[in-house]
C-alpha cells in the first residue's frame, strides 16, 4: 500500500526507532500494511466505534484501524521503545488515537472509551489467551465490548471454535462459544511476521450475542467445565465427583451420560448441568 497515512513503511518506522523485536514481550511484528488493513476490515465497521487496541508496537495495525475509519483507538503498549513511533501516527489522526503506557493486564481501560467499543489486537500468546478469558467472563452480560478480533496461535484458534467431539474442544470453546458467536477469519502463515514465529497463525472474530445461547450462572459453569476437562480422559461421573455427591444423578437429568467423557458434551448440556448444581 503506498501508505495513505502520508507515515513511512513499517521498516522504516522500526529502523529510525531502533524496535528489534524483543522475544521477552512476544514481539512478532506485521509490517505490511496492506495485511493491517485486511485484519483492520475483519473487525467490521468501525466508523462510529471506539477500538481498544492491545499491544500497537511500531503501529501497523493501528494505522489500519484508523486508516479503516475507527471513530477513536486507544492503544495499550508496554514496551516504551514504541511510544515515539506511535506518537507520529497520532499527530496524522489528530484526537483520533490515544496510547496508554502500560501492562494490558493490569490497566483498566474502560474510563478511556466511550460505547459502541470494539476490539482488536495481534497479541504475544499468553497475554492474549488470559485477556479473551477475562473479555469473556464478566459477571454481567452484554460485555463492554461488542466484537473482539484477536491474533492467535493457529491451534489456540481452533480451541475457541471447536465442536464437540473433536481434540480441539474444552475450556476455551465452552467459555466462548456460550456467549458469542466466534469464527476463524483469517489464517497467516509464520512468514507473515518479522521475525517470524514457529507456528501459523489466525485471527478470531468473536461478536457478543445479547445474552447467553443458554441460561446458567456463570461461576457455577466455569467451575463444571474446568473439573470436566481438567480431567478430560476420565468419564464425567469421576471427573465431576467431586461437586456433589449426586453427581451421577446430575449428569443424568442434564442428559448426560456418567460414563462420558468431556469432549462428548455439548455446550447444552454443560449448562443444563451447571444450572442442575446452581
Ligand atoms: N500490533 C503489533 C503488530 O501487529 O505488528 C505488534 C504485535 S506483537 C505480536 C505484540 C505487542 O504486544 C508488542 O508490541 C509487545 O510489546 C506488546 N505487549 C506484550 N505484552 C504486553 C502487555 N502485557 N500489555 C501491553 N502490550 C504488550
Amino acid at each position: 500500500m503506498s501508505a495513505i497515512d502520508g507515515l513511512p513503511p513499517l521498516r522504516e518506522v522500526i529502523a529510525t526507532h531502533e524496535l528489534s523485536a524483543k522475544k521477552s514481550l512476544g514481539q512478532n511484528f506485521l509490517l505490511d500494511l496492506n495485511l493491517t488493513a485486511k485484519i483492520a476490515r475483519q473487525a467490521g465497521d468501525l466508523s462510529g466505534m471506539d477500538v481498544l487496541e492491545i499491544g500497537p508496537g511500531p503501529g501497523g495495525l493501528t494505522r489500519g484501524l484508523l486508516a479503516e475509519g475507527a471513530r477513536r483507538v486507544l492503544a495499550i503498549e508496554k514496551d516504551a521503545r514504541c511510544l515515539p513511533a506511535l506518537a507520529e501516527i497520532a499527530a496524522v489522526y489528530p484526537g483520533r488515537l490515544e496510547v496508554i503506557e502500560g501492562d494490558a493486564l493490569q490497566i483498566d481501560p474502560l474510563a478511556h472509551l466511550t460505547p459502541p467499543i470494539a476490539i482488536c489486537a495481534n497479541l504475544p500468546y499468553n497475554v492474549g489467551t488470559e485477556l479473551l478469558v477475562r473479555w469473556l467472563t464478566p459477571d454481567a452480560w452484554p460485555p463492554f465490548w461488542q466484537t473482539l478480533t484477536l491474533m492467535f496461535q493457529r491451534e489456540v484458534a481452533e480451541r475457541i471454535v471447536a465442536v464437540p467431539g473433536s481434540k480441539a474442544y474444552g475450556r476455551l470453546a465452552v467459555l466462548a462459544q456460550w456467549r458469542t458467536e466466534a469464527r476463524i477469519v483469517l489464517s497467516l502463515p509464520p512468514g507473515a511476521f518479522t521475525p517470524p514465529p514457529k507456528v501459523a497463525s489466525a485471527v478470531v472474530h468473536l461478536r457478543a450475542l445479547p445474552e447467553p445461547r443458554f441460561p446458567a450462572d456463570r461461576k457455577v459453569l466455569e467451575r463444571v467445565v474446568a473439573a470436566a476437562f481438567n480431567q478430560r480422559r476420565k468419564m464425567m461421573r469421576a471427573a465431576l465427583k467431586g461437586l456433589a455427591p449426586d453427581i451421577e444423578n446430575h449428569l443424568h437429568a442434564a442428559g448426560i451420560l456418567p460414563t462420558e467423557r468431556a469432549e462428548q458434551v455439548s455446550l447444552e448440556q454443560f449448562c443444563a448441568l451447571a444450572r442442575g448444581l446452581a
